[in-house]
């Protein structure tokens, strides 16, 4: 199944179409989308986008304050996300982590905040997604640090990392998404690492309306261009698209165990 396991449907970028972005998803073959809140305000956005679709696509969301919404965050928001976690409609804690590419955002905050919702994640037993931008080897210490060698694993998204440190997270029981950056031709260490890894060890996203694929440049991206995406990885790995499908799906109901779940209505 075509997975979109990173997409901020929710976004404004949205607010004008959604309706139709789902149903080109739909129609692209696009069986299910994850939604990663940013903050305390998209929690119940995200929730929202959900709850009002309930066809294919299936959308789940996630729930988490992500690093570049930190300035913004107060720590009651922390304890607003522990309210929330008891949900068995939230899929993981996320999109959390750390982006030290920004650099006018406190990194001590940045980890403060990332420390107690991987705290979260731990204490709830839910698996995480993580942001990670120049911050690999930071954020893998706090993993061992929090989780151990037994976490609840879940998805580095955007995974933009050396081998060395894919593997890291992967003994972590993390999968790596990626998506429309890999289809830039030039982008050629990240287009041998999706060649070098194991299979079962990669999931899809599109980030939208984030990191448009090269095939849709300047464009909003959107989460009907995933099969497109799936296409080019297949082809560079040298796999047919159904087998790159089928395993990057099995991948995310694997590191995403609610994804498989049916959907709790109140
Ligand atoms: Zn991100
Ligand atoms: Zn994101």
């Amino acid at each position: 199944m075509l997975i979109d396991t990173h997409c901020h449907l929710d976004a404004f970028e949205f607010d004008a179409d959604r309706a139709g972005v789902i149903e080109r998803a739909r129609a692209a073959g696009v069986g299910t989308i994850v939604l990663p809140a940013v903050d305390r305000a998209g929690f119940g956005r995200v929730r929202a986008v959900c709850a009002g679709q309930p066809d294919l696509p299936r959308l789940r969301f996630a729930l988490g304050i992500h690093p570049l919404c930190v300035p913004a965050a107060r720590h009651s928001d922390i304890d607003a996300l522990a309210l929330e976690l008891d949900d068995p409609e939230v899929i993981a804690v996320g999109e959390i982590g750390l982006d030290f590419f920004v650099a006018d955002i406190d990194p001590a905050l940045q980890e403060n905040y990332f420390v107690r919702q991987l705290e979260l994640a731990r204490d709830f037993g839910l698996p995480v997604l993580l942001h990670v931008r120049r911050s690999q080897d930071r954020i893998l210490k706090h993993l061992r640090a929090v989780f151990g060698r037994t976490g609840p694993g879940g998805i580095a998204h955007a995974f933009n990392g050396s081998r060395q440190q894919a593997d890291e997270f992967i003994k972590l029981g993390f999968a790596l998404g990626f998506g429309g950056a890999v289809t830039w031709a030039r982008a050629l260490n990240l287009r041998r690492l999706v060649t070098e890894l194991p299979l079962d060890a990669l999931v899809l996203e599109t980030d939208s309306p984030d990191i448009a694929p090269e095939f849709a440049a300047g464009q909003r991206n959107e989460p009907a261009n995933l099969p497109r995406i799936a296409q080019v990885i297949a082809g560079i790995r040298g796999v047919s698209e159904e087998e790159l499908t089928e395993a990057t799906g099995a991948n995310a109901l694997r590191v995403l165990p609610r994804l498989a779940a049916p959907v709790y209505s109140a």
